[in-house]
C-alpha cells in the first residue's frame, strides 16, 4: 500500500508562501541557489554518514548533482544522489518550518514588497523558493541506505497543501520537478541555468552537470560539468573573486544580503586548518533565541562533518558565520569530543582573533560599514568583556555609545574618540547608566560635567551596567560611574571648587542632620556636592553598591 495522503501546511508555511512569491518576485532566480545549496548540503551528509557505513554509497560513491530542464514541457528538475529523506523527514521538512518565533516574524511584514524582501532574505527561505518559479512541485526521494520500496512522492500546488506517497525508487537521493508558471519560462532554458549554476554555486563541493548542447555530434547529449566544484575556501586566496566569496556566504548562511565583510586565512604549522569567516550585514530575526543555530560549518580534511559547530567561537561572536576546515581533528569527532579538545581551545582563541581583527579593521575603513554592524549586532558584543576578559580592551575598542557630545540616542562614539576629546587634567571617562536614554540625558548627576564640558558616556541598554562590571579602564583609563561614590574630577577640578564645597560643608552642617535624620535609614549618608547647577538634590551609590539598573534585574530575578 502506498498510503498516499494529503496532509495541510503549517500554517507559518502557508504564510511564508504567500509573502515570499510576493515579496521575492523580482528575485525569483534564486530558487535554484537554494536547492543546489540543498542539494550539495545533502552530498555532504552522505559523504559524512558513509564514513561509517560505505554501504550506504550503494556501489555509487561519485557525488554530483543533475540539473535538467524540458522547454516543451516547461519544467526545470534538480537530482541529487546525496542522503535523502525518509517519509517522516519529508513531511517534516517540507511540510513545516521548525524554527521557534517564526509566526511573529511573519507579523512584522506588511505587504509592501521591498520591505519584506528584505526581511524574508534575512529568514531565508529554503527549499519553499520553489513556489516563486512553479505553481507544481513534486519530490521524488529515498533514504540511503533504506529499500527501493521505501521511495517517498511528495507534491504541492503551494497552496496551503501537500500530498504524500511511498513509491518504488531505485535511485537513492532527491530529485525536484518543478513545473513552472508561464511566466517563468525563461528557467527552461539551458544557457540561462548554466549562468545561475555559475553565478551562485560556482564553488560548492560538488559538480553540476548538465547534458551538453555542443554543436559537435561527438559531444552532444554528454554530461558536462558546469561549474567549478572546488570548495571555495580551498583555493588560493588571490584566485577568489569578491564575487565569489559573497556567493559562497549566501550559500552557507541563508542569508540574501551580502556580507559586510571576510577574512580567509590558511594555518600551516603546529596547527593546520583553513578558516573563511564572514560578518553578516544583518541579524537574523531569533538571534536573541537560545535555541538559534550559531556556530560554523566543520570539515575535516575537506569532508564536512557537522552544522554549527558552536565550540569555535566564544558566545558574544555568535553573529559570525564561516567554515572551519582542520587537517588535524578526527573525522569521528563528536560534539562531545569537540567540547574538551585542545585542537579546538587553540583554533577557538586564533579564530576569535581574526573576528577581532576583522571588526577592528571594519572599524577604520572609511564609511558607515562599522556603524551598520554595531547596530545590528552591538548588544551581543557587549557581552565580550564578561564573557573574554583576555580580550576585554580590544572589545572596548570596538564598543560605540550614545555621548553628551552629541546628545543623540545613537551609540556611535567609541572610547578612543572620548579620549581623544577628554579635558586637560581629566584622568578617567566618565559613564552614566539609566533606563532610558532620555531618564540619564536629563539626569541631575551630568549637570556638574555640562558645566565643566566634560564629556560623559550615555548607556542605556538592559546590558550596560552588567557589562560595566567587567570594564575597568581602557586605555590606561579607569571608568567612573558618575552616580556613584565621591566624584572625581580629577585636575579639571579647581582648588576652589574643593574649598567652596569644604565651607558649604561646614556652614550647613545643621540642615544636613536634619534631612538625614527625615530620611532615617533610606539613605546612608547626606552630602553637599558640588554635583549639581539646577537641581537641589540628587541620589549617589556608594563605590561598591549594586547600581540601580543592576537591582531592578535583581528584583526581576525574584532576588
Ligand atoms: P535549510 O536548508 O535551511 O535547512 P530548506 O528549506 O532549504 O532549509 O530545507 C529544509 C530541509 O529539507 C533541509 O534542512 C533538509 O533536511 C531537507 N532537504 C531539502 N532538500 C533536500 C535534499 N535535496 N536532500 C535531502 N534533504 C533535503
Ligand atoms: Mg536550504
Amino acid at each position: 500500500e502506498s498510503q498516499k495522503e494529503t496532509l495541510g501546511f503549517q500554517t507559518e508555511v502557508k504564510q511564508l508562501l504567500q509573502l515570499m512569491i510576493h515579496s521575492l518576485y523580482s528575485n525569483k532566480e534564486i530558487f535554484l541557489r537554494e536547492l543546489v545549496s540543498n542539494a550539495s548540503d545533502a552530498e555532504d551528509k552522505l559523504r559524512f554518514a558513509a564514513l561509517k557505513d560505505d554501504g550506504l554509497y550503494e556501489g555509487d560513491s561519485e557525488l554530483k548533482i543533475r540539473l535538467a530542464y524540458d522547454a516543451e514541457a516547461n519544467t526545470v528538475t534538480l537530482s541529487d544522489n546525496g542522503i535523502g529523506m525518509a517519509r517522516e523527514d519529508v513531511v517534516s521538512n517540507l511540510g513545516t518550518i521548525a524554527r521557534s518565533g517564526t509566526a511573529d516574524f511573519l507579523k512584522q511584514l506588511s505587504g509592501d514588497e521591498k520591505n519584506d524582501s528584505k526581511l524574508i532574505g534575512q529568514f531565508g527561505v529554503g527549499f519553499y523558493s520553489s513556489f516563486i518559479v512553479a505553481d507544481q512541485v513534486d519530490v521524488f526521494t529515498r533514504r540511503a541506505g533504506a529499500p527501493a520500496s521505501e521511495g517517498v512522492h511528495w507534491a504541492s500546488k503551494g497552496d496551503g497543501e501537500f500530498t504524500i506517497e511511498t513509491v518504488e525508487r531505485a535511485q537513492r537521493g532527491t530529485e525536484i520537478v518543478l513545473q513552472l508558471k508561464p511566466e517563468a519560462k525563461e528557467f527552461a532554458d539551458g544557457m540561462r541555468l548554466r549562468n545561475l549554476v555559475k553565478k551562485y554555486s560556482d564553488h560548492i563541493s560538488f559538480p553540476v552537470v548538465m547534458a551538453s548542447e555542443s554543436e559537435e555530434e561527438e559531444q552532444k547529449g554528454k554530461d558536462e560539468t558546469v561549474n567549478d566544484a572546488t570548495a571555495l575556501w580551498t583555493l588560493p586566496r588571490t584566485e577568489i573573486k569578491d564575487e565569489e566569496y559573497k556567493e559562497f556566504y549566501k550559500h552557507i548562511s541563508h542569508d540574501f544580503e551580502d556580507p559586510l565583510s571576510w577574512s580567509h586565512n590558511k594555518v600551516e604549522g603546529k596547527l593546520d586548518y583553513t578558516s573563511l569567516l564572514y560578518l553578516p550585514a544583518r541579524a537574523p530575526f531569533d538571534l536573541y533565541n537560545r535555541e538559534t543555530p550559531r556556530g560554523l560549518k566543520l570539515y575535516v580534511q575537506r569532508v564536512f562533518v557537522m552544522d554549527d559547530a558552536e565550540q569555535f567561537l566564544p558566545l558574544y561572536l555568535r553573529f559570525t558565520k564561516g567554515v572551519i576546515d582542520s587537517s588535524d581533528l578526527s573525522l569521528n569527532v563528536s560534539r562531545e569530543i569537540l567540547q574538551s579538545d585542545s585542537i579546538v581551545d587553540s583554533i577557538r582563541t586564533a579564530v576569535t582573533k581574526r573576528v577581532l581583527d576583522m571588526l577592528s579593521k571594519l572599524s577604520k575603513k572609511e564609511g558607515d560599514a562599522y556603524q551598520k554592524f554595531w547596530n545590528e549586532f552591538g548588544a551581543v558584543l557587549k557581552e565580550g568583556p564578561a564573557e573574554d576578559f583576555g580580550n576585554r580592551e580590544k572589545i572596548a575598542g570596538l564598543l560605540r555609545f550614545a555621548s553628551t557630545h552629541t546628545g543623540e540616542e545613537a551609540q556611535n562614539v567609541s572610547l578612543e574618540h572620548y579620549i581623544g576629546r577628554m579635558k586637560e587634567g581629566q584622568k578617567k571617562i566618565y559613564y552614566i547608566t539609566a533606563d532610558n536614554f532620555m531618564a540619564a540625558k536629563s539626569s541631575p548627576h551630568l549637570e556638574v560635567f555640562r558645566k565643566k564640558g566634560i564629556e560623559v558616556l550615555i548607556l542605556s541598554d538592559r546590558i550596560d551596567e552588567w557589562m560595566m562590571g567587567y570594564l575597568n579602564d581602557f586605555d590606561s583609563k579607569q571608568f567612573q560611574d558618575v552616580a556613584r561614590g565621591e566624584l572625581d574630577l580629577g585636575d579639571v577640578e579647581t582648588e576652589e571648587d574643593k574649598k567652596h564645597q569644604e565651607e558649604a560643608t561646614k556652614e550647613h552642617q545643621g540642615l544636613l542632620e536634619r534631612i538625614k535624620k527625615a530620611l532615617e535609614e533610606r539613605v546612608q549618608e547626606v552630602r553637599v556636592t558640588n554635583r549639581l547647577t539646577d537641581s537641589p538634590a540628587c541620589l549617589v551609590v556608594a563605590d561598591f553598591d549594586m547600581g540601580a539598573q543592576m537591582k531592578k534585574i535583581m528584583e526581576a530575578a525574584g532576588q
